[in-house]
């Protein structure tokens, strides 16, 4: 019997779920070393749930610092299909206002030193990823969004920049130009790994500012995003305690068989360390 099967990612602002009950904590090792901290199981809305904060308690990890892989093996090895990350976003478009959720569709790499797959060392797999977001998890969510009160824009992109500095005004401006729609430092890295440990896997993206490319915002600044964002912690748990609700039991999509036809590695050649290091995501087609 699975431990949980939902994931729940808290961002910046978002260290804690409120609602959960018979909650206790799980620390776990993973092979690819300690996860951002322990991960708090419980129910919510009747559904058994595992929360984790991708900057850990007392937000103690920089975007570049998070063991994206640890978390999110943790994740898969608690027994977790569906995952939700929530994540404090900049807003690259006139219309997307602070305050207002982008569920992202489409994600655009600016990253540099990120370890974001599960693959190498002996085993060599490459997942579709054409279409980085669970379809149906994204439905649910612009659906709960919706239900919960919020502005939902529905789709965009959001390019996950490598920071920790924030953009130049330069950069931020390329962007628009590109037409993306919010920055952040983290969600892509996520989405890679969550496809690959074939787990469906959505964001929520809170609008905390402007980024630096409107002259007459406010530069931003940590403080003005916090300020922000303790607005929008309340609402995004709001969405997630929706969207709970409309998530089917078994997972019937795409996301889990993505790694069906990915694995290039002849079985013969997967050793049996690669075997027990990647057993909670391979284990089911080496049997
Ligand atoms: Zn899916």
């Amino acid at each position: 019997m699975p431990e949980a099967e939902i994931g729940i990612i808290g961002g910046t602002g978002l260290y804690e779920m409120e609602g959960f009950a018979e909650s206790h904590s799980v620390v776990l090792e993973t092979p690819f070393g300690d996860p951002s901290d322990a991960y708090v199981l419980g129910k919510l809305e009747g559904r058994n749930v595992a929360f984790l904060p991708r900057h850990g308690r007392g937000h103690r990890f920089m975007p570049h610092e998070i063991n994206y892989r640890a978390n999110l093996y943790g994740f898969k090895k608690l027994g977790v299909k569906w995952l939700i990350s929530m994540s404090a976003v900049g807003s690259l478009k006139e219309e997307l206002r602070p305050t207002e959720v982008v569920i992202p569709d489409q994600f655009y790499d600016r990253t540099k030193t990120r370890k974001d797959t599960f693959f190498g060392d002996g085993i060599v797999a490459h997942v579709s990823f054409g279409d980085p977001v669970c379809k149906g998890l994204f439905r649910i969510l612009v659906e709960a969004g919706k239900e919960a009160g919020a502005v939902v824009h529905v789709g965009g992109t959001y390019v996950n920049m490598e920071g920790p500095a924030f953009s130049t005004r330069a950069e931020s401006n390329t962007y628009r130009k590109q037409g993306f729609d919010v920055i952040g430092m983290t969600n892509l890295t996520q989405a890679k790994l969550a496809r690959e440990a074939e787990m469906c896997y959505v964001t929520i993206a809170m609008v905390t500012d402007y980024d630096c490319w409107k002259r007459d915002a406010e530069e931003v600044s940590v403080e003005t995003i916090v300020r922000v964002l303790q607005q929008n912690a309340q609402m995004a748990q709001n969405i997630v305690k929706l969207a709970v609700t409309k998530i089917p039991p078994d997972q019937e999509c795409e996301c889990a068989r993505a790694l069906e036809t990915a694995i290039l590695t002849r079985p013969e050649d997967i050793s049996e360390e690669v075997r027990q290091r990647l057993a909670p995501i391979i284990g089911k087609y080496l049997k």
